[in-house]
């Protein structure tokens, strides 16, 4: 299929579901951002140069080391044009909600420059009780997998941001810090060991590694991310399924559906009785099911800012218009440096 018809049949579906549909994004998204994505058996994980890693690992404090190394590219990561794209349907009011299996906040930095939005952790304590109503998420992205934005403890869930707790595992760890930096500067090559780990410099040990404590409880903080191995939040989980019963139609876009928790949407939208569109390089566990899919022929970076153009031309509002224009010229596109072989 060409782009022009590509961006056609985009197009057709959004103007069809017009404010009920919802949108599923994954890992293919970020690619253009520098963010490597990664495939493993349980689903796609967005860590540049890092295996995935298990729950029952993190508790032995392994995943926090790699974590340390890995977040600063995420840190610095910017929006592509593709967010933009994707955050001016929801200013546009073509989408109901967001639903995202990335956690490198992308979505949000496009949606607003407003960086408090981005890095301010939620106020409340996550509740899991089955019948407590959903909290109110503005704008509505749901970050199914957890977010690199927040880490929090995980006796009493209080949340802090990852940027003051990065900067307190710099502290806590200064060589670590140190090497993380001449890393950064090119100084030192992270090396991959055939086991996944990063092989480390002298005066740099991994059991050294130093983790704060939660300042309320004492509790391990963890970021707040969903681990291989471990389950959705039973909130998150509750609010995937109501963005999704509440929408007429899906929308995926940069996901082969690997982990069952995005695929499962599918299925649910599908249940429904509602028509599900995808859009992604390579094959999809969702092939099979969905009503049309497209290929990304036209390359990845094109489909979304292209539809984007041509429905801003039914946008009678000014400042909607004024804002869609530009971020119609935002977003970076930044290649994924070569690097070893994803796991
Ligand atoms: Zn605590």
């Amino acid at each position: 299929m060409s782009l022009a018809d590509s961006v056609q049949l985009l197009v057709d579906f959004l103007r069809k579901g017009k404010g009920n549909t919802t949108l599923l994004t994954g890992a293919g998204i970020s690619v253009d951002s520098g963010i490597r994505a990664y495939r493993g058996p349980g689903g796609t994980y967005t860590i540049r140069k890092h295996r995935p890693i298990f729950y029952g690992e993190f508790i032995q404090d392994e995943a926090m080391r790699r974590r340390f190394l890995g977040y600063p590219p995420v840190r610095r990561a910017e929006s592509n044009p593709t967010h933009y794209a994707m955050a001016a349907l929801q200013k546009m009011g073509y989408l109901s909600s967001l639903i995202t299996q990335n956690v490198d906040g992308l979505h949000h930095r496009a949606y607003s420059d407003d960086l408090s939005l981005y890095l301010s952790p939620p106020s409340v304590k996550p509740t899991e009780a089955p019948d407590a109503p959903l909290p109110p998420l503005d704008p509505a992205i749901l970050e199914l997998h957890g977010t690199l934005r927040h880490a929090h403890c995980l006796s009493c869930h209080t949340p802090v941001g990852r940027d003051s707790f990065q900067d307190r595992l710099s502290e806590l760890n200064p060589a670590w810090h140190e090497f993380q930096k001449e890393v950064e500067l090119g100084k030192r090559e992270e090396k991959l060991n055939p086991d996944g780990d990063i092989e480390l410099g002298p005066g740099v040990r991994y059991e050294d590694f130093q983790v704060p404590a939660c300042d309320q409880c004492g509790g391990p903080m963890k970021p707040r991310v969903i681990f291989f191995g471990e389950s959705l939040e039973p909130l998150t989980r509750r609010h995937s399924e109501h963005f999704v019963s509440s929408a007429s139609q899906l929308l995926v876009a940069g996901s082969s559906l690997a982990t069952f928790s995005a695929y499962r949407l599918v299925r649910q939208m599908k249940e429904q009785g509602g028509p599900v569109g995808l859009i992604n390089v390579g094959e999809s566990r969702a092939d099979p099911i969905v009503d049309w899919r497209v290929g990304w022929e036209g390359g990845a970076g094109d489909i979304f800012p292209e539809a984007v153009r041509e429905l801003l031309k039914d946008e009678k509002r000014p400042d909607v218009k004024a804002e869609v224009e530009r971020m119609l010229k935002a977003g970076k596109v930044r290649k994924v440096p070569p690097g070893p072989a994803a796991s």
